[in-house]
């Protein structure tokens, strides 16, 4: 994996999240060497500086107007950074990472005449947690738990399957478990997202609560879950435990095989899981560390910039 030299890397990334029907693009500044910044320091002008509306994209991504809508909005941002953008980062979510991502990214590179590097969304989020943590040798197992799972790895400085990515929202946990929307049965998705938890409560009568629409995608009925978990109630207890015996067992068996330092489970907002997971996490014993909590902010903006900054496209 070769990296350009120091000076040769833009400081200005512009970083696309990509998911069905929508791309969500961020201006990203971001030092040339060093750990990747956090937060606080936007202060000292380093990180996300500018974040632009979702907008709507065609569903065939591979078009030519897919391409014409994610360019103009990297002139528009382009222009914001005063021209400087140097590079696009496009971090597709795991179901549609692939061939038309491909052929959207270089589309794009076409018409923006800038060097546009597609990846999997999990492999941002390793690459992310991977500089937060002073980049180097580490290896890690990255994890986002959502309204569907995200995950990918860096391994040794190196990211791990950086397209199609490992795709652990699909293992196979159950196989004559619930259907997944991937066609096959019982993967880790049904169980361990945000829809999964949905559908364990259900199946174990756990009325539903009342969330704001705004947070139905968010971390509502997880957060409810996990708060009436630790309330002490019995049934949310028996869907919380399920589900985190799937994330751990997966998360544990694919971060020994890859043998990474520390498993990082990001999760939004639903910190009451978070401590569930934690302590399973603890009682494995042996193996990779295991931390869950939030999610950096901006961590798929901060790191699809970084991978497309330090990182030269993968050979396939
Ligand atoms: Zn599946």
């Amino acid at each position: 994996m070769a990296r350009p030299a120091a000076h040769a890397l833009p400081r200005f990334v512009v970083a696309i999240e990509l998911d069905a029907g929508h791309a969500r693009c961020t201006t990203v500044c971001l030092p040339t060497r060093g750990p990747l910044p956090l937060p606080a320091d936007r202060a000292r002008g380093l990180g996300v500086v500018d974040v632009r509306e979702v907008l709507e994209l065609p569903d065939d991504l591979a078009s030519p107007a897919a391409a014409k809508v994610l360019a103009d909005a990297v002139a528009v941002l382009g222009g914001r950074a005063r021209g400087s953008v140097g590079r696009v980062g496009l971090a597709a979510a795991s179901g549609i990472a692939g061939m038309p991502v491909r052929r959207l990214a270089a589309r794009l590179a076409l018409r923006t005449r800038l060097p546009v590097v597609p990846m999997a969304r999990g492999t941002a989020l390793a690459w992310a947690e991977h500089r937060a943590h002073g980049g180097g040798d580490d290896s890690v197992l990255a994890i986002e738990v959502g309204a569907s799972l995200s995950a990918g790895a860096v391994l040794h400085g190196v990211p791990f399957a950086a397209l199609t990515g490992i795709d652990l929202a699909h293992m196979p946990v159950g196989p004559l478990g619930p259907p997944c929307a991937c066609g096959r049965r019982g993967c880790l998705e049904v169980y361990a997202g945000h829809a999964g938890l949905e559908r364990l409560a259900e199946d174990r009568d756990v009325p539903p609560v009342e969330v704001p629409i705004h947070d139905l995608h968010d971390a509502g009925r997880a957060r409810d879950l996990a708060l009436r978990a630790a309330a002490g109630e019995a049934r949310a207890q028996a869907v919380i435990e399920e589900a985190t015996r799937s994330l751990v067992h997966v998360a544990d068996a694919v971060g020994r095989l890859l043998g990474v330092d520390r498993i990082a489970v990001r999760m939004q907002s639903a910190a009451a899981w978070a401590e569930v997971l934690r302590q399973a996490g603890r009682r494995r014993g042996a193996g990779p560390r295991f931390d869950a909590s939030p999610p950096l902010a901006e961590a798929f903006a901060l790191g699809a910039a970084a991978f497309a900054q330090e990182v030269t496209r993968p050979r396939r």
